[in-house]
């Protein structure tokens, strides 16, 4: 079995263990001589999938009682529009804070169907820092306050989070389960499953019960929170392949010891490529370094032939998704909870040779 060293920045590398576990239990999942993807979202044997993903998170991620968490589809994307639909009243405002391509998404779509603040903007810097709490323009009247833990494209993340009197809601797509974050300081998170819980086609959505009451009477019922809230992510049929995949990957991240032990692992892995790009000016780290993202590293090199001729003999080497995002070009390495710490140091040790090679 030939496994190559995956930095894809979404969909991205799962663990090994858990494409085994599945790959597994496929034909015959326990004992029910059918695979999860065809069983009945409203059988009790998919019910226990759901219920083991719901556990998982809660206890992963401390998730006090008074949140709901939610199985969705239309990824992080369509909250970016259910967000405003549900959580920001007729004629008022919401507060968002632009530190990235994902931010800026959510942003735009917030503005479709009413008024935003733009209370940051790092756009003229080329979203290379995390804003200072003293720098935002928040508004005390916003319905809520939005932001994204993580930049994905730019590689850019919050290390402390602002204190805000108004609800916070954050897009954890690309760092939940990653690195401890006090839930309990959010209102509303939502992530897209394909860069740290699994594959694509599934948003977990988790939010204070009264919140997910606050729709507007005109909000479709369908969009609604409420909805999914009330019938337990079962008002329509979910992805349950992806809900399964979700509860292989929470068990696996509880076996390798939690969150905290992710973060730490994180933290050794991004430190090894922040290394490597500080150690010379062969390399260029575009981001503020108080403002890195240990789970997606991005650089430049002198000129775009050299950036990809690097993707290029990476790829002869066995390391593939270095490419940086198209808007933004340069290199990434999405470093996710199942890249391992042996693929990090595999693309160290070829960035060093490919340095001397090319120096
Ligand atoms: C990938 C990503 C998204 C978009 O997710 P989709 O599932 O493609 O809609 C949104 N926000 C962040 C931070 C992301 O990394």
């Amino acid at each position: 079995m030939a496994r190559i060293h995956n930095f894809n920045a979404g969909p991205a590398a799962l663990p090994l263990e858990v494409i085994e576990q599945a790959q597994a239990e496929l034909p015959d999942y326990n004992g029910l001589g059918m695979s999860v993807m065809e069983l009945s979202h409203r059988s009790k044997e998919f019910q226990a999938v759901a219920d083991g993903a719901e556990a998982g998170l809660r206890r992963l991620m401390r998730i006090p009682d008074g949140y709901d968490v939610l199985f969705l589809q239309g990824g992080a994307s369509l909250q970016f529009a259910m967000v405003p639909m549900n959580l920001r009243r007729p004629g008022k405002s919401a507060d968002y804070i632009d530190t990235g391509s994902w931010a800026n998404r959510a942003l735009k779509e917030a503005q479709v169907t009413g008024a935003v603040n733009v209370a940051w903007s790092g756009k003229a810097d080329n979203y290379t820092r995390i804003p200072k709490e003293s720098e935002l323009r928040l508004s005390p009247d916003a319905e809520y306050v939005h932001l994204c833990s993580n930049e994905t494209i730019g590689g850019i993340r919050w290390t402390q989070f602002p204190s805000v009197s108004t609800p916070l809601v954050v897009d954890m797509s690309s760092d939940i389960l990653s690195r401890e974050i006090d839930i309990a300081r959010f209102d509303m998170a939502y992530a897209g499953a394909q860069k740290n819980l699994g594959p694509s086609g599934l948003a977990v959505v988790i939010m204070k019960k009264e919140l997910a009451a606050r729709a507007p009477e005109d909000t479709p019922i369908f969009f609604r929170y409420s909805t999914h809230a009330k019938d337990k992510s079962l008002y329509n049929t979910p992805n349950t392949w992806a809900i399964y995949l979700l509860d292989l990957t929470c068990k696996w991240v509880e076996a390798k010891g939690g969150v905290a032990a992710m973060e730490q692992a994180n933290d050794k892995k991004a430190a090894v490529l922040y290394g490597v790009l500080d150690a010379s000016d062969f390399w260029r780290s575009p981001v503020e370094v108080e403002s890195r993202s240990t789970m997606n590293v991005v650089w430049r090199l002198g000129s775009e032939e050299l950036e990809a001729r690097f993707v290029s003999e990476a790829k002869q080497a066995g390391m593939v998704g270095l490419k940086g995002h198209r808007s933004v070009g340069g290199i990434r390495a999405s470093i996710y909870n199942a890249v391992t710490l042996e693929s990090v140091e595999a693309l160290a040790a070829f960035m060093k040779d490919f340095e001397k090679k090319n120096g």
